[in-house]
């Protein structure tokens, strides 16, 4: 079992994952790849002490660097959703299960505006998942939105349980890699619609679609559908000043608690995080 697991792959995630380290713990980074960064987008950060006029790209690959040399273990991956196991979790990526007796969420800053009934409907017909809720729908019919190529892939497996699956690209591509009794619609979802608290549909913009199950796959999976029972403060996760949650042993640091949105703030963060939840593991044994 791991001490620390560090989910996220930006400063926050990096910086987090050093201290955690340093203080003798067992850490893992699962996170996505570096490009998916906020700071890889950055032409140029002159405000980061020590390495004025440096592309967010080169940053990115010097704190990697670091990790690396560290000989810490980050394997790109995405956290699908995080179970409480009483006094341990365990994380799912994939279909590979992680046991941990900590966590740092250093998730970043959430991309999409939930539609209208999405956040409603979920648990009740939507869902942020195919490989956890996919067998709920075998042999019905279904939608998904993918906001990433992601999505293909979690269209094509729907496809092998459910009747038929509708993917709803929300990026631009020259081609769709969609199999089987996978159709693609290029119309645009603009609300859930619901029938007795229960999902019946999407309302596009130009008609509607029936089905049973609508998937919606994110760049980022909100973070208390991640965890649940996590506590937010509006759209982000509620933290005290020693970056604990409200959640035992589970920890947040960078843009995901809040503004400024800046690498020196999710860099430090991301340090008090793992000072904090070593010092924590630490009082375990006493
Ligand atoms: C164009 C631009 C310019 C900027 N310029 C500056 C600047 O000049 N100075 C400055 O200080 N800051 C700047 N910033 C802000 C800075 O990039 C962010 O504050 C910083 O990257 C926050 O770090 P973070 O680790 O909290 O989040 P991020 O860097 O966004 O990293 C979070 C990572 O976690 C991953 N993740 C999320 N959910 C999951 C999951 N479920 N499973 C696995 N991985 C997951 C995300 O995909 C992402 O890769 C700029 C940002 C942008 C976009």
């Amino acid at each position: 079992m791991l001490d620390i697991a560090i989910i996220g792959s930006g400063p926050a995630a990096f910086s987090a994952a050093i201290n955690a380290q340093q203080r003798n713990k067992e850490v893992r980074i699962l996170g996505r790849s570096i490009e998916a960064s906020m700071l890889y987008l950055a032409e140029q950060v002159d405000n980061y002490l020590g390495m004025p006029k440096e592309s967010g790209k080169t940053m990115m690959e010097k704190f990697l660097a670091h990790v690396l040399e560290a000989q810490i273990p980050f394997a790109e991956s995405r956290v699908d959703q995080i179970l409480s196991m009483g006094d341990y979790y365990v994380i799912r990526t994939g279909e590979e299960f992680i046991e941990t007796k900590a966590i740092i969420l250093a998730l970043g800053m959430q991309k999409s505006r939930p539609i209208p009934g999405e956040k409603e409907m979920l648990g009740k017909g939507v869902s942020y998942c195919a490989t956890c809720d996919g067998m709920l729908y075998r042999n019905k019919k279904v939608a998904v939105v993918g906001e990433t190529e992601e999505g293909e892939k979690e269209a094509n497996f729907l496809a092998e349980i459910c009747e038929n699956v509708t993917y709803f690209p929300r990026y631009q591509a020259e081609n769709y890699d969609l199999h089987g009794n996978v159709t693609l619609d290029l119309r645009k979802p603009k609300a859930v619609l619901s029938d007795n608290d229960r999902t019946k549909g999407l309302l596009l913009d130009d008609g509607e679609l029936l089905c049973d199950g609508i998937f919606f796959i994110k760049k980022t999976t909100p973070p208390d559908d991640l965890l649940f029972g996590l506590q937010m403060d509006g759209n982000y996760i509620a933290v005290d000043r020693s970056m604990r949650t409200n959640l035992p042993f589970v920890y947040a640091a960078g843009d995901c608690v809040g503004k400024p949105y800046q690498v020196s703030k999710a860099v430090g963060e991301g340090l008090v995080a793992a000072l904090q939840a070593a010092e924590d593991l630490d009082q375990l044994k006493k």
